[in-house]
């Protein structure tokens, strides 16, 4: 990972196919350190310092009496401290939790796609900002899974919907239920506003200068629904061209609304995006069963032989069937929760032979000790096998 500025892991490498960034794993709420987590990453932080100097001073030591200026360069000085620190370096700490479900995609053509809109996409957008300013011909393309609060709440947030002159087209693909929430909420397609408008926040529309260009992913299960539409409509199942890459969508289970997951093909490099899946363990005779079942059969299917998969695991199955509590929150049965366990993704990825899988969404009470031991648990799993396993977290650039 590296940063050219606070806002921008971005790197300058040219991009051979396509480029992942994750800006957010987090599920259900953005979460950041608390207290205890600060301390536990000061600790690890001094002990990996001491370590080095410690390491350092055996080895050097072994000529004679070392002098605490031998080892700096110089006598002793907050600068000298700070040029030897940053020989030392810093660890390769994880840092979890977050912000919520966004995940940017670019293609070696140039083309710019976002996965979701959650908080991440405030970060994101400032990048793509960036990227992009003296580009002429401005056209992002948003994917979203669904219409919860997690995966929209970052959109009004973004610096591209408010950039002008050569303010940014943005084609918005999702179920019904995601364009109308951001339809209701801002009046993003209809340009008018309704009676949840400003709920969420005080913008509008026409505070935006962005062009906002709806198209409806439409399921064969998906109800029809009685209000008039702002958008194009498409057959859920038909992929989604742009340049050379092809866009898969596919329908997850989320227990009560549409989720969409997608399959990103691009010079026959392949990433697959799918948050919110349950594959469920409940009352075998209840019809939201089968349709779990169906839609797992369609994720292994996007999965298979995929270079890179980002799927949720929120639970481990203990968790999911109320056996066992997260963090301090008391054991409580998930089923129809909408999310996944960590078994699931293990063997998923097995079965579908996928190269590298990243878990995400992870749950708001996970504590930071708990995601280490995860951490720890998913490298030895994965110890000379052909498939690596790993928890999500936010920052991470991944070329294919
Ligand atoms: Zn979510
Ligand atoms: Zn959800």
């Amino acid at each position: 990972m590296s940063g050219q500025n606070s806002s921008s892991p971005a790197t300058i490498r040219p991009i051979q196919n396509l480029r992942i960034t994750f800006w957010g794993v987090q599920g259900s709420c953005p979460i950041f350190p608390n207290p205890y987590g600060i301390q536990e990453y000061s600790r690890r932080l001094a002990v990996h310092t001491l370590a080095k100097a410690f390491d350092e001073m055996t080895q050097r030591a072994k000529g004679g009496l070392l002098r605490v200026e031998d080892l700096l360069g110089g006598p002793l000085s907050q600068q000298t401290i700070e040029v030897y620190q940053q020989k030392i370096g810093l660890p390769d700490l994880p840092f979890y939790g977050g912000e919520t479900t966004c995940v940017e995609v670019e293609t070696s053509e140039g083309n710019i796609l976002i996965f979701d809109a959650g908080s991440g996409i405030r970060r994101c957008s400032l990048g793509v900002v960036e990227k992009w300013r003296a580009k002429q011909d401005r056209v992002l393309h948003l994917f979203g899974s669904h219409e919860h609060l997690d995966h929209r709440i970052g959109l009004t947030f973004s610096r591209f919907c408010y950039v002008s002159p050569r303010p940014f087209t943005v084609n918005v693909y999702g179920s019904y239920p995601f364009l109308h929430a951001l339809d209701q909420h801002y009046g993003l397609f209809s340009r008018q506003t309704s009676d949840v408008t400003y709920v969420d926040d005080p913008v509008d529309y026409t505070q935006m200068s962005a062009v906002f260009r709806g198209f409806e992913l439409h399921g064969q299960s998906d109800a029809e629904s009685p209000n008039k539409r702002f958008w194009e409509v498409r057959e859920l199942n038909e992929p989604i061209t742009i340049g050379s890459t092809v866009v898969q969508p596919f329908e997850a289970y989320h227990a009560m609304t549409c989720c969409v997951g997608y399959r990103v093909e691009h010079n026959g490099k392949s990433f697959v995006f799918s948050t919110d899946h349950e594959f469920r363990r409940g009352n075998q005779t209840d019809p939201c069963q089968e349709r779990s079942v169906v839609a797992e059969a369609r994720l292994r299917k996007q999965c298979m032989d995929a270079d890179l998969a980002y799927m949720d695991g929120q639970y481990y199955l203990e968790e999911y069937l109320g056996k066992k509590g997260i963090g301090s929150f008391p054991p409580v049965p998930r089923v129809d929760w909408g999310h996944g366990c960590m078994e699931d993704a293990i063997e998923r990825t097995i079965q579908c032979r996928i190269k590298r899988t990243l878990v995400g969404h992870h749950d708001p009470e996970r504590e930071w000790t708990h995601r280490l031991e995860q951490d720890r648990y998913l490298a030895k799993l994965c110890e000379g096998k052909a498939y690596q396993i790993e928890l999500a977290d936010s920052d991470r650039v991944i070329d294919l």
